[in-house]
Parts: structure tokens; C-alpha cells; sequence
């Protein structure tokens, strides 16, 4: 009895340990007790008297670059470092700094991501992308940070999306996790919405946010795909949570009332963004007051510019077009790193603001502003899940937006104390200049991940 608690306590103490333990392994900056040095002219003889160390020539260097090991254990490289600087033969002497792979994850569709990773792979350009690798290697995501997908639903079984899926701490557990209707019936956190696990259905007012359409989920993967699980996709985040928060119905309309609740919803939890690849042309001063209010509770809002290939300077669009300090307004580009077009043929499932516009002067494509729309993003032939374990390839500035989400989300998962304000303007000053963007944003550039997450 008494050894079965003892293997229990210390059980408990790992998962105690597993729970605090940093989310990025600390990964040495050098090798420990080895310094490189270049003589000032060639032969280790030069070197003089160090000590107790091994040295041994670099290939390829003409004698003059070596490395000196301490064999005492004694002396750290930084005091190695010290001490052959003061040697009048040494030009410099350095530690033996430490690189790494930039983490790509397993995921065995990961290649075919080319705006987390554009080697050209898709005839577009080299680095026309987010440097989500790069970023990788500064953080992959924190559960901590909730994402409100504010869409037509999420497939919250989705395996490259289950473990990612937000759930609601203060309503008890459906009995099945798979199925809405074996909650227990009670409001149990009291806010007036039953059994609301998995958040809400704006749309039919019931308790489950699944997709019945196929744009929600693929956003969804687009900001968190699970990472690295041998699985499908890589979301920009690797790990975040997803709330569902469906408001448009499974043919991809939804109302203003439906979105105002879905905001408000949000708000109750304090997300710390949401994700807003929909839109009109219609202004309406509740739902910028249901945007105000989130900037109150400190969320961002990120919205998608609209496919119509027209300015939005001109002719407004909505949500992206409001005047509030959160709102971060996304236009689409391609892999070329050019703002994405699509011809007639309008983008995949045109929720954000298509109308149409075929008749006018520009071809249908991601929408722009000088001022009113704020960067690019990857927005054109975006891989990503869709329902019932599906992966789908769709366009528009609906798959440029959740890239966006998701940079944010990994931003705050590196710089938990940001503001919504505080972030955009991270975000803002985050940007890789693009020729196609200029004039055409306010800051003339695709948003960079690895910019954002990087001091
Ligand atoms: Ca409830
Ligand atoms: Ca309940
Ligand atoms: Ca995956």
C-alpha cells in the first residue's frame, strides 16, 4: 500500500513539474568549454600557453582557426574567451556557438503550405510567405491564447483539430464529446446559454457550432491545425485554442443581430482575438459598437478586406472598414507575393463582401485601401481542413485573414501583455515591403511571423 502512494505522489509531482516546465526547451547557445579562434598568422604555435586544452585545426581555414577545448571542466567558454582575447597572436576568439534546424513540423502536408514556407514549390516566389519556421523556432503557439473563429462553424472532431478546440471550463462536459445533445441540460456557468461546451450556434441558436459548411473549419486550420502530429496540416499555431463561434448559416449568410452576439459571446471570455473572414457593404453602428466593445475587453479583431478586387477607400467594406482602434483589416496575396486575383470565378466560398464587381474596372480579386485595409497576407490556393476529416485547397481573403489570426496568436503566446492595440501595431511594424501592396495598404506589406514574434 504504501509504495503504491509514493509511485502516485510522484506521479503527481511530474505532472506538477510537466505543468510549469517552460513551453520552449532551453537550447545552449555554444558548446560547452569550446572557443573558436583565428591567429593572426598561421600555426598553433602561435597560440602559446592556455592551459589545459585541446586544440585542434578547422579544416578549410589555412591554419589559422582553431578550436580550443578546456579539459579541466573548469572554465566556462566565456572565460576561455576572455583569456585567449589578452594573447596578442589571437585576432579574435568566440564561443563555438550552437545552430539549429528551423522546426519544421511532420506533418506530412506541411510542403505543400507555401504561405508558411514558399521555396518556390508551387512555381511562386522563393520566401513569398510568413517565415512561419523561422517563428517556430521563437515559439510554436500556447494553449493559453483563445482564438474565436466567428464563421459558419468549426468540425471540432476534426483530428488535425481536436486536441487545438477551445471548451468551455464552466459548463459541464457533454457526456459525449462528439455530441451536443448529451450535456446535461443545465445552464451550469449561467450565462444564459445551455450546455454550451463547445461554444454556440449563433446561426440556429442551438449548442452546436459544427460546420455544416466547410469555410469555419478551414480558417480554423489555417490558425491552429494541430502541429507536428504526423497528421495533415500545420496551423500557423501549433498549439492555441479555437473557440467556435458559428453565426453564418451552412449556406454562409448570417445576420447582424447573430454577429453582435457572437461578439458579445466572445467578449464574456475574454478571447484574445477574433477572426472575421466575412463581410458586406452595409455600415451598421451596432456592430461597430459590438467591435468597440471588444476593444474594450481587449480583443483583436481581425477582418478580412472582401473579394471583389475593388478599393475599399472608395467603396466600403464591413467589418474591415471601421474606424476602431482594434479592427486589422487583411488583403490576400499569392504565391508570387502579389495581390492575389481570381479572376471571374470569384474566391472560395465568397463570404467577405462579394459582390460581385465584375463589370467594373478591376479584375475580381482580394480587395485593397490605402487606408482602410492595413497589410497582406497569404490568400491563394491555402490548403487547409475541412469537415469530416477532409483537407481542401480555397481562396479568397477569408484563408489571408486566419493567417493573420494566427501570427497574432503566436505573437501573444511570446508577448502575453500586449494590448489589442499594443499587438496591431506590433503586427503593423511586422510587415515585409511588397511592391503590389504599396499604395494600395497602409503599410505596404505581408505580414511576417517571425518579424512579429521577434523583440
Ligand atoms: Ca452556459
Ligand atoms: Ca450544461
Ligand atoms: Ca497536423
Amino acid at each position: 500500500m504504501k509504495k503504491w502512494w509514493s509511485v502516485l505522489a510522484v506521479f503527481l509531482l511530474m505532472m506538477i513539474f510537466s505543468a510549469q516546465a517552460p513551453q520552449q526547451e532551453e537550447r545552449p547557445l555554444f558548446v560547452p568549454g569550446e572557443v573558436v579562434v583565428k591567429l593572426r598568422a598561421p600555426g598553433v604555435v602561435a597560440l602559446g600557453p592556455i592551459g589545459e586544452s585541446v586544440v585542434s585545426g578547422v579544416p578549410g581555414t589555412d591554419d589559422q582557426i582553431f578550436v580550443v577545448k578546456d579539459t579541466t571542466g573548469k572554465r566556462d567558454a566565456m572565460q576561455l574567451v576572455e583569456s585567449l582575447k589578452a594573447n596578442p597572436n589571437v585576432e579574435y576568439a568566440e564561443p563555438n556557438y550552437l545552430y539549429y534546424a528551423f522546426d519544421t513540423p511532420n506533418d506530412p502536408e506541411f510542403n505543400r503550405l507555401w504561405g508558411m514556407n514558399n521555396t518556390g514549390q508551387t512555381g511562386g516566389t522563393a520566401d513569398a510567405d510568413i517565415d512561419a519556421p523561422e517563428a517556430w523556432a521563437v515559439t510554436k503557439g500556447d494553449t493559453s491564447i483563445i482564438v474565436g473563429v466567428i464563421d459558419t462553424g468549426v468540425d471540432y472532431k476534426h483530428p488535425d483539430l481536436a486536441a487545438n478546440m477551445w471548451t468551455n471550463p464552466n459548463e459541464d462536459a457533454w457526456a459525449d464529446a462528439n455530441d451536443p445533445k448529451t450535456g446535461n441540460g443545465i445552464d451550469d456557468d449561467g450565462n444564459n446559454y445551455i450546455d454550451d461546451w463547445r461554444g454556440w450556434d449563433f446561426a440556429n441558436n442551438d449548442n452546436d457550432p459544427f460546420d455544416d459548411n466547410n469555410h469555419g473549419t478551414h480558417v480554423a486550420g489555417t490558425i491552429g491545425a494541430a502541429g507536428n502530429n504526423a497528421v495533415g496540416v500545420v496551423g500557423v499555431n501549433w498549439k492555441v485554442k479555437i473557440m467556435p463561434l458559428k453565426f453564418l448559416t451552412g449556406t454562409g449568410s448570417g445576420s447582424l443581430s447573430a454577429a453582435i452576439a457572437a461578439i458579445a459571446y466572445a467578449n464574456s471570455f475574454g478571447v484574445n482575438l477574433t477572426n472575421n473572414s466575412w463581410g458586406g457593404r452595409s455600415r451598421s453602428q451596432a456592430l461597430e459598437d459590438a467591435i468597440r466593445s471588444a476593444h474594450q475587453a481587449n480583443s483583436l479583431f481581425v477582418a478580412a478586406a472582401g473579394n471583389d478586387g475593388t478599393d475599399n477607400d472608395a467603396t466600403a467594406n464591413y467589418p474591415s472598414n471601421y474606424d476602431v482602434p482594434n479592427v486589422l483589416a487583411v488583403a490576400a496575396i499569392d504565391h508570387k507575393g502579389d495581390r492575389a486575383l481570381w479572376g471571374s470565378g470569384g474566391g472560395t466560398p465568397g463570404l467577405c463582401g462579394c459582390n460581385g464587381g465584375g463589370g467594373g474596372t478591376n479584375p475580381l480579386g482580394s480587395n485593397f485601401g490605402a487606408t482602410t485595409v492595413d497589410l497582406g497576407a497569404p490568400g491563394k490556393d491555402i490548403l487547409s481542413t475541412t469537415p469530416n476529416n477532409t483537407y481542401s485547397t480555397f481562396s479568397g481573403t477569408s484563408m489571408a485573414t486566419p493567417h493573420v489570426s494566427g501570427i497574432a496568436a503566436l505573437t501573444l503566446s511570446k508577448f502575453p501583455t500586449l494590448t489589442d492595440e499594443q499587438l496591431k501595431d506590433k503586427l503593423m511594424r511586422s510587415v515585409d515591403p511588397s511592391l503590389s501592396l504599396q499604395g494600395k495598404t497602409v503599410t505596404g506589406g505581408i505580414l511576417n511571423a517571425f518579424k512579429a514574434v521577434s523583440n
